[in-house]
């Protein structure tokens, strides 16, 4: 596996997904070049020195919004804003995003199924009220 310093930071936070947080752990424990980079960095972050904590800090403040995230979802979005999203979820594994994301999911499938089933019931309704009524004022 090979871990970005940033994806470092993000696990030093414990701001990873369970799963990537013990892949790291594993990995860490067999790796003592990675523990040296580790140490590295923990000491460049608590100096303020290094700039990839502000980095991750940065990425973690900008979680994109429920809006941004449905347009993901539906691929309409540009590719620069959609690189970023899916390196958020995906990379970071941005654990608030991943659930909002779910959520979303699941809420445009059962979309999918009920538009056409309320599409029919508005036809059918619309139908069988044109032959006895001529118009409603208030109606759609
Ligand atoms: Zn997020």
């Amino acid at each position: 596996m090979i871990l970005s310093d940033a994806m470092l930071l993000a696990y030093l936070d414990e701001a990873l997904s369970a799963e990537k947080m013990a892949a790291i752990e594993q990995s860490i424990r067999s790796d003592s070049q990675l523990r040296k980079r580790i140490e590295l960095l923990v000491s460049q972050r608590d100096s303020g020195m290094h700039s990839l904590g502000d980095i991750w800090r940065r990425h973690r403040l900008s979680c994109p919004s429920r809006e941004q995230l449905g347009s993901y979802l539906l691929g309409a979005m540009l590719d620069d804003a959609s690189d970023y999203i899916e390196f958020h979820i995906e990379t970071i594994g941005c654990r608030y995003c991943q659930a909002n994301l779910a959520d979303l999911r699941i809420a445009q499938e059962h979309a999918k199924v009920a538009e056409p089933i309320a599409a029919e019931r508005r036809k059918r309704i619309f139908n069988s009220s044109v032959g006895r009524i001529q118009s409603y004022p208030g109606d759609e």
